[in-house]
């Protein structure tokens, strides 16, 4: 069937299991977390999230990956897609009928209610991708991901669908792709037992709204670099110390912004010294 989508992801774990074996059809994956991306280009998927953690969570089923070629909904003979800016300008715009065909395809079997199941765009215009949003992504049933190319989509569908924009940062790139691996790759790590070691995500930095202290590892010295001794103390609480006052340090230099933030939240009325 033409229109079917495509499913990545299987419960059957052979050894020679490559990448992009992870997307042949699967039987369903009941209550696992769940990623529908539509694009022009099914085949960068899974890309990088079917290596390493979120690869093995892929191939044991803790989350699923289903791409929806757009082309699919291009209408006339040559399944066109895009057209020219009304208006005039360069390049083209993602057509809105397009659009909304794979919309209605990938709300097949979703749940309606938007915080169950976010309707993201991927934009340098949208909303910066941030901790906070993976975390609310990561806690809801799944969620679907348009990849733009070209200038974009046709700002009526977004409207009518009210789809959430979302940017990975304040740069160009030449189609959402990349940034559709980054916002799942974020989502995917926080789901539960997908990262081995819980504690990891739990003190990350942007966890507690700070850069992460540095880290070292054997051996202790290196290229005449010790490590600082602080760490072979064996002095759990005072490492503990060591390492959040690094995390203040680094983030007052580094990302102003953050410690202003972070100040904020634990002084709202800036009436305390901290
Ligand atoms: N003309 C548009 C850019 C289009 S880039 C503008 O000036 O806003 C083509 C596609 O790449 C976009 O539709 C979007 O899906 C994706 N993209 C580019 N940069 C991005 C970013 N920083 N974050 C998320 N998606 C991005």
């Amino acid at each position: 069937m033409a229109n079917q989508p495509k499913s990545h992801g299987r419960l059957a774990i052979r050894p020679s299991l490559k990448p992009r074996e992870l997307m042949v059809d699967r039987p369903e994956l009941a209550g696992a977390w769940q990623a529908k991306v539509i694009t022009l280009f099914p085949e960068a998927f899974p890309g990088v999230l079917g290596l390493s953690l979120t690869g093995r969570a892929l191939q044991e089923g803790l989350w699923s990956l289903e791409t929806i070629d757009l082309r699919q909904f291009g209408v006339g003979k040559h399944k066109n897609v895009d057209d020219t800016p009304t208006g005039g300008g360069a390049g083209m715009v993602m057509k809105p009928d397009v659009v909304a065909a794979a919309f209605d395809a990938a709300a097949e079997n979703t749940p309606p209610d938007r915080q169950d199941w976010p309707l993201v765009y991927v934009s340098p215009r949208g909303k910066p991708y941030d901790q906070a949003t993976a975390e609310r992504y990561s806690r809801a049933s799944g969620m679907t991901i348009l990849c733009g190319r070209f200038e974009g989509v046709d700002q009526r569908v977004l409207e009518h669908y009210q789809v959430e924009e979302i940017s990975i940062g304040d740069y160009i790139l030449t189609g959402g792709e990349i940034a559709a691996q980054a916002l799942i790759d974020a989502s995917v790590r926080l789901i539960p037992r997908v990262l081995g070691n819980t504690e990891s995500a739990m003190e990350e930095t942007f966890t507690h709204g700070l850069l992460e202290h540095p880290q070292y590892t054997r051996p202790t010295e290196w290229n005449g670099r010790t490590v600082p001794d602080i760490l072979l103390s064996g002095h759990h609480a005072n490492i503990a110390k060591w390492r959040s006052a690094q995390s203040e340090k680094l983030t007052k230099e580094r990302r102003p912004d953050l410690w202003r933030a972070y100040l904020n939240d634990r002084d709202p009325d800036g009436d305390q010294e901290l």
